[in-house]
């Protein structure tokens, strides 16, 4: 009988160092769909298509364990109701556990299906850190076309900050008269620091002249204009992943623990609101995303 060859050292070495890799890659993949940052559908059939992938060879229970409010309980529960076993990886399901399984994430996950027809006011909101603001100042700077709506706020400008063009920096009394004048669309505290408000004249002028109209204002404004104007295009804007956006929030690293964990909390919270949004747009690179937003715009403009 053959001799089995010895492995040499280095072989080893680099398989180790790739097994550590793809546990990481793994638990960053967890993390981003606890947190919505990914969709289950997309990661099985990312699985699907790839058993090899990263996707592929994550455990059914782990998969399980990751989506938001699923116990160990519930997970077992739910194996038992699609007939599929615990040992199970992603991308080894058989044909009918991989299509009920895609059934009951559909029902339990509902994907957020595009509204056709929304009107010229669109909406683009998101978590706290997700560039927002840059993607807003991109298309300022390449569709001027596009009416960015410059809104009225209580906090001072920072430098290079241009009053009229960036925001209406106004004191809390003038700001008290925007409200009690019925002047803005919506308005907010944000960060519980200073208040910001969505001037409403302007909108009504860009509108009535048939420019397509884009606020980028913070999750809480987004839900009072859908009130005020159910018919508005809300854009939610998402990180390419989970740890780039605690990278973005915290990545300077200057807070307390206590801030950071704060900061976190929030930023969970804020990824939930995304089912309440007509499209999601993912924030890799900045001019893409640009360019999706626009291209939202004038696929609403009707
Ligand atoms: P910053 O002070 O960094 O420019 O903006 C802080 C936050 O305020 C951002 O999340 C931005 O989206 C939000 N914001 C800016 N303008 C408005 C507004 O008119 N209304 C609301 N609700 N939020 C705004």
């Amino acid at each position: 009988m053959a001799e089995a060859r010895p492995v040499p050292e280095v072989d080893r070495a680099a398989a180790a160092r790739k097994a550590v890799e793809r546990r990481r890659a793994r638990a960053a993949l967890k993390r981003d769909l606890t947190m919505r940052v990914t969709t289950p559908q997309s990661v099985l059939a990312r699985a699907s298509a790839d058993p090899d992938s990263v996707e592929g060879s994550m455990r059914i229970t782990d998969f399980l364990l990751a989506l938001p409010a699923i116990g160990a309980s519930k997970r077992d529960r739910i194996l038992a109701d699609l007939g599929i076993s615990p040992v199970k990886r992603l991308g080894g399901l058989g044909v009918r556990q991989r299509v009920s399984l895609s059934r009951w994430l559909d029902e339990r996950f509902p994907v957020i299906v595009p509204r056709g027809g929304r009107s010229r006011l669109l909406v683009l909101a998101g978590p706290t850190a997700v560039g927002k603001g840059t993607v807003a100042a991109h298309i300022r700077e390449h569709n001027p076309e596009i009416h960015l709506s410059v809104s009225a706020t209580t906090r001072a400008p920072r430098p290079g900050e241009i009053d009229g063009v960036h925001y209406y920096f106004v004191d809390d009394a003038e700001f008290d008269r925007l409200i009690d004048a019925g002047e803005l669309l919506e308005y907010a505290v944000v960060h519980n620091r200073s208040r910001y408000g969505t001037p409403r004249a302007p909108i009504d002028a860009a509108l009535a002249a048939g420019k397509t109209v884009l606020l980028e204002i913070d999750l809480q404004g987004a839900r009072q204009v859908r009130k005020a104007e159910p018919s508005a295009t809300l854009i939610f804007l998402l990180p390419p992943t989970w740890d780039e956006l605690v990278h973005r929030l915290v990545g300077r690293g200057t807070e307390g623990p206590e801030e950071r964990a704060r900061r976190l909390r929030t930023a969970k919270v804020e990824l939930a609101a995304q089912n309440e949004f007509d499209h999601l747009v993912v924030n890799e690179d900045v001019a893409a995303a640009a360019a999706e937003v626009v291209e939202l715009s004038s696929s609403s403009a009707r």
